[in-house]
């Protein structure tokens, strides 16, 4: 029988890069940090792949697609046995975005969570220097602009807020940190 090259880890990690989020299918799931863990295990033709993840909130309808994304992304790649493993603990939380994600999502018109560890992120400590608050305030994506109005707290999904740029007069939405 040949040999069979497995791919390592670091393969997977980059092919997972490649599953959109289903909600936001402008960054993946990988650039959302809920990809936790990626393991193998047994041996043989029961060596199976377990992928590790964590839903943004308990009972998020898209982990079920992104579970099915998942293994359809690595059987196209020739892992035969995949196993997608859901992880509750520690909560998901805004700050696993990854600084790729978050460029992403304010490229595409959504201004990206704070994170909660300022010093994960330059330009939020620019902002908490600007405006002499450690207050979450929104950034239009498209011009930077902080003269922002609040439309309602909650806009398209539960954990996004609807602003309106005062200065370009775009609406956006914010990604709120939590
Ligand atoms: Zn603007």
């Amino acid at each position: 029988m040949a040999a069979t090259i497995e791919p390592s880890v670091a393969d997977v990690f980059a092919w997972l890069d490649a599953v959109p989020d289903p909600e936001i299918p402008v960054i993946s799931i990988r650039d959302l940090g809920i990809v936790r863990d990626v393991w193998w295990s047994g041996e043989g033709m029961e060596r199976t792949l377990t992928i590790s993840i964590t839903p943004t909130y308990v009972g998020c309808p898209a982990m079920r697609v992104i579970e099915a994304d998942i293994v359809a992304a690595l059987s196209a790649r020739g892992v035969a046995h995949t196993n997608v493993e859901m992880r509750l603990a520690p909560a998901w939380t805004t700050d696993w975005l990854t600084a790729n994600g978050r460029e992403k999502l304010r490229a595409y018109g959504i201004s990206p969570p704070r994170p909660r560890d300022l010093a994960a992120d330059p330009r939020a400590l620019d902002l908490v220097a600007l405006l002499g608050t450690l207050e979450e305030r929104a950034a239009c994506p498209r011009c930077g602009s902080l003269d922002v109005a609040l439309v309602t707290r909650f806009g398209s999904t539960p954990c996004k807020a609807q602003y309106r740029c005062v200065t370009c007069r775009e609406p956006f939405d914010h990604f709120k940190a939590h």
